[in-house]
């Protein structure tokens, strides 16, 4: 097996020299397990802060897949089946089938099964409950998500059109600006071309905002948390504008707006709703296979690319789901 080590801990935007290729010996499965391939890798934002948190230099990289079982010992698993694991950055594996998650039974054949890494996958389900138990979304609401033509914000603007709300989306180019025109965004514009954010914001709705999906942190949030409406909830689910930071940003200062407009505003993890992931991945299946929600994924092809594919998403290249292909 081949596997992605951390050599060297990231120091600013990660370096693809900050990452080691290995090989890895795997033993002789015993009774009860599997071994799994690899078939698509997700890289996401997270992994940027939780390697320091989390990781020592030499430790494999933290990451989910869709894996192949390609050989069984475990009564409960065929080979040839397909399912997600947080196995981190290789290409095989054994499990005892207690750390994966088959596939729902329903996924259907024409579907790619790499959108168990996306939007019928962890960042689905971040933004259907953010949106749903912390940003409580009602019928005739303005929302506004960043970086909204990515992996959560996509599926973010989409469930809030689904949701009957207005929907505001901010991305790092025109392209994306156009593809959230595309998939039913109300307003959208690119926050790194506008003169000034606070105009961009007002404009697209004079009015403020009622939910505010914050994907971005920092500056972005010192902005737009001035823009609420009374009563207003901020699901604060990332602040990637932070996340290559090697001494912390000051600010924002939000106790004004907090107390004048007397706003909510509350951090969360998606796994808080774990007992609830059946329900939320039938509700994102069904929305893809009716076409009420639309996905798309930044495919990378090749294992040895995993670096470069997920410094490229730090960097803001991807459009929907970075996804590394085998
Ligand atoms: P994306 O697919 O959105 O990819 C990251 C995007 O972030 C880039 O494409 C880029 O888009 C944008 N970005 C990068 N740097 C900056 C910056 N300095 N300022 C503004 N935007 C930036 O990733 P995900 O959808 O997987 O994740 C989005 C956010 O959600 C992240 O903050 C992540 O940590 C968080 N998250 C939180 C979870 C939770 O449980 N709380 C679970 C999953 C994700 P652009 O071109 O628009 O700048």
């Amino acid at each position: 097996a081949k596997a992605w080590v951390l050599k060297k801990h990231f120091d600013g935007l990660p370096k693809t020299s900050d990452f080691e290729l290995k090989t890895i010996e795997l033993p002789n499965l015993k009774d009860g397990e599997l071994l799994l391939e690899s078939v698509f890798l997700s890289v996401d934002p997270y992994m940027r802060p939780y390697s320091r948190r989390d990781m020592k230099e030499g430790d494999i990289m933290i990451g989910t897949q869709v894996a192949r079982i390609v050989e069984s010992k475990n009564p409960a698993f065929t080979v040839g089946a397909f399912v997600v694991g947080s196995k981190g950055w290789r290409t095989h594996f054994i499990s005892d089938g207690k750390d994966i998650q088959l596939l729902p039974s329903n996924w259907p054949e024409s579907l790619p099964k790499s959108l168990a890494l996306g939007t019928v996958g962890m960042p689905g389900l971040t933004a259907y409950f953010g949106l749903l138990e912390v940003c409580k979304m009602k019928p005739g609401e303005t929302v506004l998500v960043n970086a909204a033509a990515g992996a959560v914000g996509s599926v973010v603007g989409q469930l809030a059109k689904i949701g009957g709300c207005k929907v505001v989306g901010c991305a790092g180019s025109d392209d994306k600006v156009a593809y959230l025109k595309k998939i039913g965004f109300d307003e959208a514009f690119n926050y790194k071309t506008v003169k000034s954010l606070d105009e961009a914001l007002r404009k697209a709705s004079p009015d403020g905002y009622d939910c505010f999906f914050d994907n971005v942190g920092g500056e972005f949030a010192s902005i737009a948390i001035n823009q609420m409406k009374k009563y207003g909830r901020i699901a604060v689910c990332g602040a990637i504008s932070q996340y290559n930071d090697s001494v912390p940003q000051k600010g924002p200062y939000v106790q004004f707006p907090m107390i004048f407009k007397e706003l909510r505003m509350e951090g969360f993890i998606v796994s808080r709703w774990s007992d609830r992931r059946k329900e939320g991945l039938q509700a994102l299946l069904k929305w893809v296979v009716e076409g009420k929600v639309k996905y798309h994924e930044q495919i990378t092809e090749g294992f040895e690319n995993m670096p470069v594919a997920f410094i490229g998403m730090l960097k803001g290249e991807n459009l929907g789901k970075a996804i590394v292909k085998v």
